[in-house]
């Protein structure tokens, strides 16, 4: 007999009135592999747990034994999951092009190859090696990167060392709090 009970025994109340369905009742983490992250938001850093069945996130929670966040997560760490597992995420692009009056549809793939072919063309044709007075300097003012706040850590290092340190970069920016 669990401590609860032996309590209500002593204070002379009766068992609960649960249902053998809802005793039998489990949460929907239960039994899942778990993985311990940080949310991707904001520089407070609260420990998530990461819950996966058969190789799917299921659940995102704050880290209870997390120093930090003790298990609590803002509205934004908590729609973490929802970032994730959302039927409305756009998975196509729209594209104008130049003088055209409409947007066609184009697939993700075809953007990104564009996007790549536009930073070699902007690149070759800005990049600066030294300035005026001499000063070496390789780098680029033709293009500018703006990340995002669901841009994780690692992420954020790639997007910083190919960038900058690769490409010559100078406007690196986030609109994280980070
Ligand atoms: S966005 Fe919210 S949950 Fe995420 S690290 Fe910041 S305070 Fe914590």
């Amino acid at each position: 007999m669990g401590l609860m009970q032996r309590l209500r025994n002593h204070v002379g109340l009766k068992p609960n009135p649960l249902s053998a369905a809802t005793k039998a009742t489990r949460p929907r983490t239960d039994g899942a592999d778990v993985s311990v992250s940080v949310c991707p938001y904001c520089a407070v850093g609260c420990s998530q747990l990461v819950y996966t069945r058969e190789g799917r996130i299921i659940d995102i929670e704050g880290n209870y034994d997390s120093p930090i966040n003790g298990g609590t997560l803002c509205p934004k760490g908590a729609a973490t999951f929802g970032l994730l597992n959302n039927p409305h995420r756009e998975t196509k692009v729209k594209y104008r092009a130049p003088y055209s009056d409409h947007w066609e549809e184009r697939s993700l793939e075809w953007a990104m190859d564009r996007i790549a072919e536009r930073v070699k063309e902007t690149r070759d044709a800005t990049f600066e090696e030294t300035e005026e007075d001499g000063a070496v300097v390789m780098r680029t003012l033709g293009i500018g990167h703006l990340g995002g706040a669901t841009l994780d850590n690692e992420e954020n290092y790639l997007i910083k060392k190919l960038f900058t340190a690769g490409l010559g970069i100078v406007a690196v920016e986030n609109q994280a709090r980070i």
